[in-house]
């Protein structure tokens, strides 16, 4: 530990969707010098804070006044990103978006947005990250790489020992199904290698055989009918099974029909024993993004206010869709890189209408952007409400000032609505 050095415990880390809240985090006056508890990616993040910073490069009014006239001149305004930042940011993203009858979606459009789908279709079997530490005696990670994306998810949820799971080792057994050996694949007890593209046909086999159907077959998706049984009646001895399931499952061939599988499978094991089940979220909050969309649209994602009302149409008002269809004429982009994550297409249509950028750091979209307006880093330099991967709401804590000048991102998007609607009477 760093001699006199203030400790702040209990701080949550807002890098990804585990929000682990056992962060202790060492200060220096208003430097953070510590960070104890947190994986590579938390060290670096809370550690690094002040590393590639956009910089405020008119005074804020004038930011504001000159974002607010692009987004009261559009006809087709697309909101965007959400996902890492906290939820009243979101409630004024959303208030823009009414205010300008333009469209308003999140970063699950590109993730878990197939699993929204699949939980509309099918219903949900959920479980919680405590219930999971403490109950399951079988885990099974499909399409997720947690090793490497959400570092502490093993050592805090499922290798962790818990109530009636006293060794987390040797009590519970940790399965990873995936198309190659990922580093997750290496410390688990059972690694299942799926044949590119075949999730739909391993899951529906799964659903069959737990049914009592005879398959006439020696193997589906690279799986041999023996292992396939194996697997099942595995699932059906556990006491308490978990699936956690990433973007290997929603964003490869099936998508969200993946999805519809997966629950009705877990829906079947339900009647021989408890199973849930639980997207691995990546950004902090995504999830929240998700929440507070339904809480105040109607609607988790790709949310329409063109009619005055809100309308709700994955693939017609979802960002990358409506892109490259050249729909939109302006961009309020908030915490997300549209940039450098969307497809080609997608991104020409960006560099060709104004953008507004709300992020506190440089990224690729701030480079193409027409107003870029830098703000505070929830979680570091502000407060604010998220929502972990199991539906959890935690309290993000300030721990440092922000940069002079730096505002929440629900301050600055506050501003830009009130003046949107100051322009629109
Ligand atoms: S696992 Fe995720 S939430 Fe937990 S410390 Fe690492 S980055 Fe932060």
């Amino acid at each position: 530990m760093v001699e006199d050095t203030d400790m702040k415990e209990h701080i949550v880390c807002p890098f990804c969707g585990c929000l682990c809240d056992d962060i202790i985090i060492g200060l220096e006056g208003n430097q953070i010098k510590e960070n104890k508890n947190g994986c590579a990616i938390s060290k670096a993040k809370f550690l690094n804070h002040h590393d590639d910073r956009l910089e405020m490069n008119a005074p804020l009014d004038e930011l504001v006044e000159k974002a607010a006239k692009i987004i009261a001149n559009s006809k087709r305004l697309l909101v965007y990103g959400l996902s890492s930042t906290e939820n009243d940011a979101h409630r004024e993203a959303y208030k823009i978006a009414e205010v300008a009858g333009g469209v308003v979606d999140n970063t699950s459009s590109v993730c878990h947005g197939p699993t929204i789908l699949g939980a509309q279709e099918s219903g949900e079997a959920h479980a919680a990250l405590a219930e999971t530490r403490h109950r399951a005696d079988l885990v099974i990670y499909w399409g997720s790489n947690p090793q490497f994306a959400h570092p502490r998810h093993l050592s805090r949820y499922t290798r962790a020992p818990g109530f009636y799971i006293k060794d987390g080792k040797k009590d519970r057994q940790i399965w990873v199904v995936d198309v190659r050996k990922t580093i997750s694949a290496t410390v688990a007890n059972r690694f299942v290698r799926v044949a590119p593209g075949s999730d739909l046909e391993v899951l529906c086999a799964l659903r069959a055989i737990a049914r009592g159907k005879v398959l006439d077959v020696d193997e589906i998706g690279g799986i041999s009918v023996k292992e396939l049984t194996e697997i099942v009646e595995a699932m059906k001895n556990a006491k308490y099974g978990v699936l956690f399931f990433g973007l290997g499952l929603t964003q490869s061939k099936g998508r969200h029909r993946n999805i519809d599988a997966a629950i009705r499978l877990i829906q079947d094991m339900n009647v021989y024993t408890k199973w849930g089940m639980m997207p691995m979220r990546g950004h902090y909050n995504v999830a929240g993004a998700n929440k507070t969309s339904t809480w105040q649209t109607g609607y988790p994602y790709a949310v329409d206010y063109a009619r005055g009302y809100p309308r709700y149409q994955p693939g017609e008002y979802t960002a990358v869709d409506m892109l490259v269809r050249g729909e939109p004429d302006a961009v309020l982009n908030i915490a997300a890189d549209p940039a450098a994550h969307f497809p080609k297409e997608a991104v020409k249509h960006l560099s060709k209408i104004p953008v507004i950028n709300i992020d506190p750091k440089r990224n690729m979209t701030s480079l193409l952007a027409a107003v870029n307006i830098p703000t505070a880093i929830a979680g570091i330099e502000c407060d604010g409400a998220a929502t972990r991967m199991d539906g959890l709401p935690l309290y993000l804590k300030k721990v440092v000032d922000p940069p002079e000048g730096m505002l929440p991102d629900r301050d600055v998007l506050r501003m830009i609505y009130e003046e949107v609607r100051r322009m629109k009477k």
